[in-house]
């Protein structure tokens, strides 16, 4: 497998500059670039010096993260995700960044539709991001969320959108700690269901222990810190033959008071033991 990092885990501390030079100096293979941050980037620098930067490096990007909240828009709300995943379709097109991370309505609260509304709605969603994509060669990775109010919470809810969409610029992301944010699942044998090929994405994040309730994104931390079973999750990934990318992506306000140079180098240390420790590497 190899090694990626994602931009949320040092978000409020460093930038995309200092991410990419940070990144390629501790020896990671991908980055995951924040559409948030590319945009900040793109105040100071162009899409070509991007494009220049990935050309001499061994860093590559890999997925772009991420258009949210899919579903039951607004016209306004559709109109502004077309904006923001054509501008990521452009870009990518430009530096070879050919992913792009798709999250289903995400809210406090359930949505109070039913599942048959729900795969219908992200069908038909994910059917027409997929159009607009193809012309610049860029995926999709759905990634769903565990907790009670996301409307895609399983990785076998999503695996049906996916299949029933069945286009090849359209696959799954998985996440260890999204999927553990359904009922504190900690057996990741259900990403077995998923084809290999279209497993597009895997973000890998451990987590606290702290009730249900209470869980949140902020909880998030770096492998080998929390109460996640990781070795269940990478030896998945493995015995699926999944040789791709495994991106750290931590939430954590606690590493965003740190030096990025510290929050990027604990990263890859701890994520490149996990996957070492169970032969991933
Ligand atoms: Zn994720």
């Amino acid at each position: 497998m190899k090694l990626s990092y994602n931009e949320a885990t040092a978000m409020k501390c460093s930038t995309l500059e200092k991410d990419l030079e940070l990144c390629e100096k501790v020896g990671f293979d991908f980055i995951e670039i924040r559409m948030d941050m590319l945009r900040d980037y793109l105040q100071r620098h162009t899409v070509d010096d991007l494009k220049s930067f990935f050309a001499q490096s061994r860093l590559k990007p890999h997925a772009f993260n991420a258009i949210h909240d899919i579903n039951f828009c607004t016209k306004a709300e559709w109109d502004k995700i077309v904006n923001d995943f054509l501008f990521l379709c452009k870009v990518g097109e430009k530096i070879g960044n050919h992913y792009v991370v798709v999250v289903p309505l995400d809210r406090k609260e359930p949505s109070g539709r039913s599942e048959k509304e729900i795969f219908e709605d992200s069908v038909e969603a994910l059917n027409k991001l997929a159009d607009i994509g193809q012309d610049y060669g860029m995926n999709l990775g759905f990634e769903p969320v565990g907790n009670p109010g996301c409307c895609v919470r399983t990785v076998r809810q999503a695996w049906e959108i996916v299949k029933a969409v069945n286009r090849d610029n359209v696959g799954i992301t998985v996440d260890a700690f999204n999927l553990y944010l359904y009922n504190k699942l900690n057996n990741y044998e259900d990403i077995k269901m998923v084809d290999r090929d279209k497993l597009f994405v895997a973000h890998v994040d451990d987590g606290d222990d702290r009730p249900l309730e209470e869980l949140d994104h902020k909880h998030r931390c770096f492998p080998g810190e929390g109460v996640l079973n990781l070795k269940n999750y990478i030896t998945t990934l493995k015995e699926m033959n999944y040789d791709g990318m495994v991106s750290i992506e931590t939430f954590r306000p606690e590493y965003w008071e740190k030096d990025p140079e510290w929050v990027i180098k604990t990263a890859y240390e701890t994520t490149k033991r996990l996957l070492e420790s169970v032969g991933a590497l």
